[in-house]
């Protein structure tokens, strides 16, 4: 269990003030210009012996993803952009840090501009975030104010911090989306390559980073790269925000270790399953867009990068949605295939019409109005989907319907045969629109 010692979002309940003064007190921008003065290579340095990875979900090396950046300009200028979009079903911890813990993502900025170079950092906010943006403003003008940031700051390097926010799509939450979004045009993800660290924002140089992987930055510059390592599993170090929802006793966001096991993250912070751990059916253990696993696998798994993906699923944003067995799987899965149709962009053909595809098989499906070939013929779709658009959306959709068929084919089945036996069944199920 993470010890209070070493915890880096100290106000992560808004339990104190998100501003300065406090924020000051709780130790953000304790010796930030004595972590500047170290210079750009050091600070990439101990990012990469920290062993962080990427908090969005990808889990790429925050340090190695840094060290993309060119490191002379060439005339054009750098831009740190931070994602905050936070749309993925499940995950609700940006939110936090931008309303109750701000400065420490301001101070983070800074100091990952510094390393590459940058002068201004933009942070996209999902739209419906109001109440979070207004909060960050008004950390940022504080920060201003201070002279913490700012043309002439008290740092000696001139930095700029913008917020900016959404219209609600999901699809900005996508990096090259989020970039044509930032520049006024529409929300659509970009062929890759050229990378961002080539070609980004306003066809500069840069880094994407999501807002927690840049809100530890202060602290781990601080406290050292090796205090952060030493936390977790070997390639799965430090500590993360966890957002548990779902069928147990006491939903929560909170700071955990790497690698804690789901029974131990679940009892400690949760109050247990609703109804106990045998009333425990699946859980989606990083945000919607994960396949789903089964009780008997998660139970005693680590909650970490690795082991998650040992069970062909994946930490994602450690939103962990947990359903016990009174969850109807199937229509719970369609539900999510709706909203990936709903969200797709509509650039590439697999997404735009694989998602709408599975989603009105499932539907049938949950229903058990299906034919039990169409089980193979929904996974083939899914495998024809993922791998083969333009962004990660497509497989977004397609691991979830993977997920469901790999460990729940025979609730499918039942269905059907139910169905099949009685035909005149009313649907259970209503279109989810
Ligand atoms: Fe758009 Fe889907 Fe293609 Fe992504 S995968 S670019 S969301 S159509």
């Amino acid at each position: 269990m993470l010890a209070d010692k070493d915890r880096i979002f100290t106000n992560l309940y808004g339990l104190h003030s998100p501003g300065l003064k406090a924020a000051r007190l709780r130790g953000a921008w304790d010796g930030t210009k004595f972590l500047l003065d170290k210079g750009r290579d050091w600070i990439v340095e101990e990012m990469k012996k920290s062993g962080l990875r990427g908090r969005g979900g990808a889990g790429f090396p925050t340090g190695l993803k840094w060290s993309f950046m060119p490191k002379q300009s060439d005339g054009r200028p750098h831009y740190l952009v931070i994602n905050g979009d936070e749309s993925e079903p499940g995950t609700c911890k940006d939110r936090e840090i931008l309303r109750h813990d701000p400065h420490l993502l301001i101070e983070g900025a800074m100091l990952a501009s510094f390393a590459m170079g940058a002068h201004a950092a933009y942070i996209y906010i999902r739209g419906e975030f109001i109440a979070e943006r207004e909060a960050l403003q008004r950390a940022v003008d504080e920060a201003y104010e201070a002279k913490l940031i700012g043309k002439d700051n008290v740092h000696g390097y001139p930095f700029d911090f913008y917020v900016h926010h959404g219209a609600g799509a999901y699809i900005c939450g996508e990096e090259t989306a989020l970039l044509e979004s930032l520049e006024g045009k529409k929300g659509m993800p970009r062929l890759k390559p050229p990378f961002p660290a080539n070609m980004g924002l306003y066809g500069c140089p840069t880094t994407v980073n999501n807002v927690e992987s840049i809100a530890v930055a202060g602290t781990i510059l601080r406290r050292g790269g090796a205090w952060f390592a030493g936390l977790g599993r070997p390639n799965n170090t430090g500590t993360k925000l966890f957002c548990i929802s779902g069928h147990v006793n006491k939903p929560c966001n909170v700071e955990e270790e790497m690698g804690i096991p789901f029974r131990e993250l679940i009892e400690r912070h949760c109050g247990g399953i609703r109804g106990g751990w045998d009333n425990l059916l699946a859980v989606i253990p990083g945000g919607s867009s994960v396949p789903c696993v089964p009780a008997n696998e998660i139970i005693d798994c680590p909650m970490d990068f690795d082991s998650l993906r040992a069970l062909k699923s994946g930490l994602g944003t450690a939103a962990v949605i947990v359903m016990d067995k009174s969850t109807d799987i199937v229509r719970a899965i369609a539900r999510l295939s709706y909203f990936y149709k709903h969200e797709s962009c509509g650039q590439c053909t697999p997404c735009r019409e694989g998602t709408g595809w599975m989603w009105r098989v499932l539907n049938r499906m949950a229903e058990g109005r299906a034919q039990k070939r169409e089980i193979d013929m929904l996974l083939d779709v899914t495998y024809q989907v993922e791998g083969h658009t333009i962004c990660a959306l497509g497989d977004a959709a397609a691991w979830p319907v993977q997920g469901l068929i790999r460990h729940f084919r025979h609730e499918i089945e039942k269905r059907i045969d139910d169905y099949a036996a009685n035909p005149h069944l009313e649907p259970v199920l209503q279109a989810a629109e």
